[in-house]
């Protein structure tokens, strides 16, 4: 039995979007029209608070938004809209099911991600794999505040499972493969952005294991 983490985003989910059309549509959910550079105003505040690991960035940058622009909203109202946005937009990865659905059948499932859990998780149980994941570890939780490819996040992920192999499945190269990598994981690297496969290779993975 290994312990297989999957990263969240370009790995078990992604949007049908870009994230642009989801800002946009939180907006759109609160009845505000946004200016031009609002948008750049609230991704900047948001990458200050998430860096500083703040318990709710998106509340926070909406906040500031609020404070520096005319905004004729409530920051809750529009960082409530914003994750109720994401929610809607994200769909499962394709082959991604399957693969965990399979792997599940011999392996501890783990999510090991950069955010907030409760988005990060949240967004896992919009595509219906949440349950399939038993070890949940997220940058932001309090108890973990490392961000891969950080040592901390890492060995908050192996003190969740006794096991002797871990294996990390992730998108993103630096994160997901040579962070892993340099603290103990074995990687499987996936794309799922690349257009003309129509899914990373899933099932290779669970025939492996
Ligand atoms: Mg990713």
């Amino acid at each position: 039995m290994a312990a297989i983490f999957f990263d969240v985003d370009g790995t078990l989910v992604r949007w049908s979007g870009g994230y642009g059309e989801i800002i946009a549509d939180a907006f759109d959910r609160a009845e505000v029209t946004p200016a031009d550079d609002w948008l750049a105003h609230y991704n900047e505040r948001f990458f200050h608070h998430f860096g500083e690991f703040a318990d709710d960035p998106y509340h926070r940058a909406f906040t500031d938004l609020c404070d520096e622009y005319p905004v004729d909203a409530d920051p809750r109202e529009l960082a409530d809209a914003l994750v109720a946005a994401e929610f809607d937009a994200v769909e499962p990865v394709p082959g991604v099911e399957r693969a965990v659905e399979k792997l599940a059948e011999d392996h501890t499932l783990g999510i090991l991600t950069n955010g907030i859990p409760g988005v990060q998780f949240g967004k896992v149980e919009e595509v219906g794999l949440l349950d399939y994941f038993d070890a949940r570890v997220a940058s932001h939780d309090p108890d973990v505040e490392a961000t891969k490819p950080d040592r901390d996040i890492f060995e908050a992920a192996k003190a969740r499972v006794d096991t002797e192999t871990y294996v990390m499945v992730g998108d993103d190269r630096e994160p997901d493969v040579e962070g892993a990598r340099a603290h103990g994981f074995e990687t499987v690297h996936v794309d799922a952005s690349i257009a003309d496969l129509r899914t990373p290779d899933f099932r290779t993975l669970a025939t492996l294991l």
